[in-house]
């Protein structure tokens, strides 16, 4: 079904084999693979000595309990940004087809559009940051991809659920719905969605909420046909066995992430509350996110002056539809107190 999308040097590719499996028995001589038989040098010499397993079944199968979502319908990626390049190789071919943005968006899909000589054709969101749907769904030629994002990064609120719904139903192509912040919004996953649309991606990760940034580990939700497809094209071992272990370790965590994710909640509201009120902010918009978007007054020179002050936050003054807008991660009470101090004294 979406086949005619695929690139053709990419619907011919094999899958990625190993001596694994042709494996008919227990076996526990491992001699096919050049390893280093005596074990690692650090943690006991117990560890890393072998090639992790490249479809990382053990990984899948807990995030496959906890997301509703079976394993078959999930692939996972060195951060999810893995996942978006990828789906760019598999259906974009270079110089010829496009992918849709909708800015202000996620800086990260342009910039992987670029590296793989892919055109982006943007359709910004409405002046009340929701998608522009009559221009979407007119899909202009050779888009292949819609990159959608709910939670938004950098703007903070979700999409309407009815204007995705109107999308999947008419946008002839794959639509990405990157959820990097879907754990800090009360609206439920586009998961959902993936039974009835084989045309929808999903993207999450363990970035944010989790807490696990450094270790780079992403998920893509979707269809058996473009995870078979996502699995052909990443690199054999994109996951390396200490990430696998620690995502392992940290999905038995569940209840410290869902804390943080309430306590967090409760320092938005309360340090957007207290921005509210700094003379220097114009607008603060609502968010979803762990963050806030703010409109501030000569919000340049307020950026650099709070990198001064040892503060960073995202500048997003030069970017089109954001001026004059910095966007600020929710930190701890501490982090946030501070911040507020000296906004205060401009
Ligand atoms: C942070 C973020 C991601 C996460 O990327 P990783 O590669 O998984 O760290 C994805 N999409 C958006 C919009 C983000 O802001």
């Amino acid at each position: 079904m979406i086949e005619h999308l695929v690139r053709k040097n990419i619907l011919t590719l094999k899958p990625f084999s190993t001596a694994y499996d042709d494996l008919e028995n227990e076996v526990n001589i491992l001699l096919d693979a050049n390893e280093n038989p005596f074990g690692s040098p650090i943690l006991n010499n117990k560890f890393f000595n072998r090639y992790p397993d490249p479809l990382q079944m053990e990984v899948k199968e807990k995030i496959s309990m906890i997301k509703g979502v079976p394993p078959q319908n999930i692939f996972l990626g060195n951060g999810s940004d893995e996942a978006i390049d990828v789906l760019l190789r598999i259906f974009c071919e270079p110089n010829e087809d496009a992918c849709i943005i909708c800015p202000p968006a996620y800086s990260r899909y342009e910039t992987l559009a670029h590296i793989n000589n892919v055109m982006v054709t943007n359709i910004p969101l409405l002046a009340d940051f929701n998608l522009d749907v009559e221009q979407i769904i007119k899909k202009p030629d050779g888009a292949k991809i819609l990159f959608l994002c709910s939670p938004n990064n950098p703007t903070g609120n979700s999409v309407r659920i009815e204007d995705v719904e109107k999308i999947l139903e008419n946008f002839k192509g794959i639509v990405v719905m990157d959820e990097a912040y879907i754990n800090y919004s009360r609206q439920p996953s586009f998961t959902a969605y993936l039974p009835d649309f084989q045309n929808i991606v999903v993207l999450q990760t363990f970035s944010k909420a989790w807490g696990l940034a450094g270790l780079r580990v992403g998920m893509a939700f979707a269809s058996t046909s473009i995870i078979n497809l996502m699995n052909n094209v990443k690199l054999p071992y994109n996951l390396n066995a200490a990430s696998q272990k620690y995502i392992i370790d940290s999905l038995e965590k569940v209840s410290w992430v869902n804390e943080h994710i309430i306590e967090t909640a409760r320092l938005r509201a309360e340090f957007c509350n207290a921005l509210k009120e700094i003379s220097i902010v114009e607008h603060v918009y609502p968010s979803d996110a762990n963050f806030v978007l703010a409109r501030i007054k000569d919000a340049e020179n307020v950026y650099k002056a709070l990198l001064k002050k040892g503060i960073m936050v995202g500048n997003k003054t030069n970017e089109s539809y954001c001026k004059n807008c910095l966007c600020i991660t929710i930190g701890t009470e501490k982090e946030n107190n501070f911040l507020l101090e000296v906004l205060n004294q401009f």
